[in-house]
Order: structure tokens, then sequence, then C-alpha cells
């Protein structure tokens, strides 16, 4: 059952035009705050003054850098546990957001300058803390009873998720990750399993002029793997791509090294070892043809992917809740990695939901105003829900 004003009187009239619960001009505000992975402390302290002023100072910061803050609710609910990641890619610095009218007459942000957006992910930030300042206004009377966890160094892999004290939100039975670059009615049930790849090529060096004949180069044996390798996507779930090349010392010198950096991504770990395979065999079949050549593939697990069941109460709540407000919704995967694989690796069920951004990590990262407020408005109304345990 949905709230209505029968038992949270007056809720929606008080949530409607009170600026303190506007969630563009508090995106906005958040804009030009740099937060460069590992350098998060100026937006945690906004984040922690902000909720300070409400009244939640039951706040904590482990060594890395990771803010977890607990917030009252209704008794006899267990916690839920929202978070959002507060580290951006570069470039962070100096974002002012310019207004990009769009074609339904509503308004969309995009970064004025040479910058990203960083919707990714102070759009999960503005929205926890638009949800807060509701909630306070209720007395924190009506709302589910919280757990608040504001990652740093997500970026960079997982570097937060992966330190936080597992004590902090052990109590937590489910979790929000308000992180999903896609549209608002995304909810992201699954993530792919990661591999790290390392190519790697030993030949013979000689002098490329006086006898290049006696050399093996390197190379040109790794761009011979590397062709025959699969490439970018092989599945709808199943990638793999190359994103980095060194080897060689000297132009006049045929190179006796060469190494490449790479990824592969899959949705099962099955799919993932077939991608690791196919790259192993392609392996197999350069060093047939370059037999003094040595060429070693290292491959080490980035993250384990996860699946969460559909059939969850708490989805099929946020999906009535998207119904009910006519947003169309559904679950399906996600291709990147997030602090919900660490959540889930660690045993409590955690989604990404999808807050209406796009483009995250480029200058055309874009944010729709219009379905970002209406998500606000549908976690306000989940997260006052009271029919779950
Ligand atoms: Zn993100």
């Amino acid at each position: 059952m949905l709230p209505t004003d029968s038992h949270t009187p007056g809720l929606d009239s008080r949530l409607r035009g009170n600026d303190n619960n506007n969630v563009i001009d508090r995106f906005k505000a958040l804009c030009p705050i740099a937060n460069p992975s590992g350098h998060e402390a100026n937006l945690r302290a906004i984040i922690q003054a902000e909720l300070t002023a409400l009244g939640l100072t039951d706040q904590r910061v482990d060594t890395i850098g990771n803010l977890v803050v607990r917030v009252p609710g209704r008794v006899g609910l267990s916690p839920w546990l929202l978070s959002a990641h507060m580290d951006s890619v570069p470039v962070c610095e100096g974002i002012v957001p310019r207004e990009v009218p769009q074609p339904d007459g509503t308004l969309a942000l995009m970064p004025a300058g040479e910058t990203i957006l960083g919707a990714d992910d102070k759009a999960g930030i503005a929205c926890i803390l638009t949800l807060m300042n509701t909630f306070a206004q209720q007395g924190f009377a009506h709302n589910r009873p919280l757990i608040l966890y504001f990652s740093v160094q997500e970026e960079i892999g997982l570097q937060g998720a992966k330190a936080l004290d597992w004590d902090w939100v052990s109590d937590a039975t489910w979790a929000w990750v308000l992180d999903g670059d896609g549209p608002v009615g995304d909810i992201y049930t699954a993530g792919p399993f990661q591999e790290a790849l390392k190519f790697e090529v030993k030949g013979k060096r000689a002098h490329a002029g006086i006898c290049p004949e006696q050399g093996l180069n390197a190379i040109r044996v790794l761009a011979e793997w590397l062709t025959t390798c699969p490439n970018g996507r092989l599945s709808p779930t199943g990638t793999t791509n190359v994103g980095k090349i060194f080897g060689g010392d000297a132009t006049n010198v045929v190179p006796d090294w060469a190494e490449a950096l790479g990824e592969a991504r899959g949705l099962t770990e099955p799919e993932l070892v077939s991608i690791v395979e196919s790259i192993q065999g392609a392996r197999e079949t350069v060093a047939q043809r370059y037999p003094d050549a040595g060429l070693t593939l290292t491959h080490t697990r980035k993250n384990a992917g996860f699946t969460v069941d559909h059939t969850h109460a708490e989805i099929a709540l946020l999906q009535q809740v998207f119904t009910t407000t006519g947003i169309a919704n559904g679950c399906k995967p996600m291709a990147i990695g997030s602090d919900a694989h660490i959540l889930n690796a660690r045993g409590l069920p955690a989604v990404v939901v999808g807050m209406g951004f796009t483009r995250s990590h480029t200058r055309q990262e874009i944010l729709y105003c219009e379905p970002y407020r209406q998500l606000t408005q549908c976690m306000i109304t989940l997260l006052c829900d009271s029919t779950l345990p």
C-alpha cells in the first residue's frame, strides 16, 4: 500500500513549493564543489553540515573518508541503506551547469565549460539531502529508519566501499544505490563480473639498422595478438577492451617488450570465463606463429558481479510507486561497476536506481530535470511507505 494523505497527513502539500525541497536547486548548488577521487573532504563537509543542521548528528567518518549517517524513523521497521558516492571523474573542478531546453518544454542541465556535469553522483547526493530536509520537516515521524552511506573513491575501483567497516551498516536489510546512469524508472538489479587483463610480449632486442633480422619485434607480435582477440561488444552483456599500450625503448631498436592493459566484463561468471578463454585462445594461436616470443596473459578479478532477484518486495514497491506516478519502469542489468557490487558481495541486497542523467564521465553529461525531480518525489513516497517489515 502506498502512503496517502490519511496516513501521512498533508505530506504532498508540504512538499510542493518549498525551496528547501527543490532538488534541482540543491544539485546546482553542489556543482561548483570540486570532488576528484581522494579529495572528497570539501563535499563531505557540506553534506555533514547540512545533515547536522537537520538534527542528524549520528555521523561517522572512517580513515579513508566514507561518511555514514543514521536517520531515525518509524518504530518497528528495519533500516534501509541509501547510498551515493562523493567523488567524480576528471574534469570536476569549476563546473558550471547550464540549462538546456528540451523539445517537450522541460529543462536539462549540461556543463557550460570543458568539464563533466558531475550528476554522477551529485544527483544522488542532492536527492538524499532533499529527502532528509523533507523528513526533518516531518520530525522523522513518517519515514523508514535509514542509514545514509556517502562513499569515497568509487570511481577509482570502489575503494571506499571496499574499505567500509561493515559493522557500521550491517543492520540494513536493503540498499538503494542512487547512482544509476540511465532513465528514471530503470532499476539495475544485476551488475557485471569484471576482470583486469594484462597482455605481455617478450621479443628479442636488436639494432634496427645494423641487424634487424636478429630481432623479434614484441610490439608487432602484441599487435597481432590484440587484433586476433575478440574486441568490443561480444554479446548483450559481454564486452572486452584494450585501453592502454606500452612498449619499446627507442625508434632505432627492435623492441624486446610490449604490454597492453585491458578488461573484460560478463554478467555471469561463465560468460566472463569464456571471454578470457577466447583471449587465451588468441594467445596460443599467435604464440604458434612466433615460437621465440613469450606471450603472457595475466587476468585478475576486479569485481564480482551481482544479481538481485526481481521478486524482492522492495523492488515491487518501487515499481508500484513509479507506475502510480506514470513512470515507465523495469529491471535490467547494468554494464558498469558500482558500490552495489560491494554491498551485494557482503550480503546486503543492493540495487542501483536510474537517476535521469546519462553520458556520465563526458563533457556531454546531461541531467534531465523533470524525471530527476519526479524520482526524488518517488523516493519520498517509497521511504514513507510502511508496508514492508
Ligand atoms: Zn557513479
